[in-house]
């Protein structure tokens, strides 16, 4: 598929610097305001957000026909059920207005100077209402890595693991934007050695380096998504961490699996990445063997090749990278996470979140958790400032940020960066 928002060759006329997140062909939609006031539909572009609702307000987004209170919900769900058509046309109208050959904004300095924010100067929030959030197990990696560890290196992977895409419900209320601190959640656990369980504040904190994707159009109840189907239903992408108490989740995830453990946060990255953006990034997955059932099979490159990295920083010290990943090791794809999701009849909603699991490579330096990265903390990192985790401590910011790179074209999440303050 071509599509011209992505042509290589396009500059625009806002200065944009080659190590940014955000040239004309990316071009992110989020949820912003600017000191003391409302909320408003953006778009990334290099160091500044373009304000949707007062570009609409003037004029220049009439062709396409948006209501323009849609620029000034409190979130993207009413821009995304216009469906991929109009997303698609969106997209195209911002490129052409913001390319250095257009003149229609680019000529007029009182309109830029309304439309166009130094992204300093406004604050970010959720870029979408999430209804439903299902989490995925969907690097082999990880959950070799995680079987390895826990249960029997030599049958380190489940027998339906290369079966099913497994994935479990989440909790959508705790889903929180980039920036918001979160405090270390209390709960109950039980040492190897205890009698009883004991109640108190986690001690294995963890983050969980993932994507997630943004469903875009709705199917009815007991309708299936096929693989073919999935794209035309997922929006776009940002990054997510899924915080983890890894001692709360030991002791409560037999039989039904994880659930306060996982429940008291999750952050996400605050631009969305529409898929469009990530065409020219597609790569083939891994070889799925054995044989995947039929309504699992796909066609075609489902994989998308994003660099992921994922930095501590302690509380007055440096940020120190202790994750290189990829988004491309996922055994199972996005395709095939909707149509196992889909195909028992449940019905998906726009703005549901999906996210990838942890996303961890075959070298230790690639490892998408603490618990993989210090191998259950038997191997400490070392910090700037001379101290070491096994964990994540109070005081500790957690930083992940992804981009893909191709023809000198980059582009990026930008970041999902939490502080983790002390248990009340
Ligand atoms: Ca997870």
């Amino acid at each position: 598929m071509t599509i011209a928002a992505n042509d290589s060759s396009l500059s625009s006329w806002v200065l944009v610097s080659p190590e940014s997140d955000f040239p004309i062909q990316n071009l992110p939609m989020g949820i912003f305001s600017r000191r003391d006031e409302s909320v408003s539909v953006g778009v990334a572009i290099g160091d500044y957000v373009l304000d949707v609702r007062e570009l609409a307000s003037l004029g220049y987004l009439s062709a396409l026909e948006i209501d323009n209170s849609v620029f000034s919900s409190q979130h993207l769900n009413r821009f995304i059920s216009l469906g991929q058509p109009v997303w698609r046309a969106f997209r195209e109208r911002i490129s052409e207005l913001l390319n250095k050959s257009n003149q229609e904004l680019q000529s007029n300095e009182d309109h830029i100077k309304d439309v166009l924010i130094p992204k300093n100067e406004v604050s970010m929030h959720m870029p979408v209402r999430v209804g439903d959030y299902t989490d995925f197990y969907s690097s082999i990696e990880h959950a070799t890595n995680v079987g390895t560890m826990f249960r029997d290196p030599e049958n380190a992977l489940l027998p339906n693991w290369k079966h099913i895409p497994v994935g479990y419900h989440g909790r959508a209320s705790s889903i929180i934007s980039s920036g918001i601190d979160i405090e270390r959640p209390k709960g109950q656990t039980k040492a190897d050695d205890a009698e009883a369980p004991s109640f108190g504040p986690t001690r294995l904190l963890d983050f969980e380096l993932e994507m997630a994707f943004i469903l875009g159009k709705e199917n009815e109840l007991g309708t299936p998504v096929s693989t073919a189907e999935a794209e035309d239903h997922i929006f776009g992408m940002v990054l997510f961490n899924d915080w983890s108490a890894r001692d709360i989740q030991k002791w409560e995830y037999v039989p039904l699996g994880p659930f306060l453990a996982k429940s008291f946060a999750s952050s996400a990255s605050p631009w969305v990445v529409l898929m469009d953006a990530l065409e020219p990034f597609r790569v083939s997955g891994p070889t799925q063997d054995p044989p995947v059932l039929p309504y699992l099979q796909y066609d075609g490159d489902k994989n998308y090749d994003i660099n992921l990295e994922v930095f501590i920083q302690p509380d007055n010290s440096e940020p120190v990278r202790v994750c290189e990943s990829n988004f491309k090791y996922m055994y199972w794809n996005m395709a095939q996470q909707l149509a196992h999701q889909t195909i028992n009849g449940c019905n998906v909603r726009i703005g549901d979140l999906y996210g990838s699991g942890t996303i961890s490579g075959s070298d230790k330096g690639s490892y998408g958790s603490m618990l993989e990265l210090s191998w259950k903390g038997t191997n400490p990192i070392s910090m700037n400032d001379g101290s070491e985790r096994k964990f994540i401590q109070d005081g500790d910011t957690v930083i992940m940020k992804g981009h893909a790179e191709k023809n000198g074209i980059r582009i990026g999440f930008g970041e999902v960066s939490t502080k983790v303050l002390p248990a009340r």
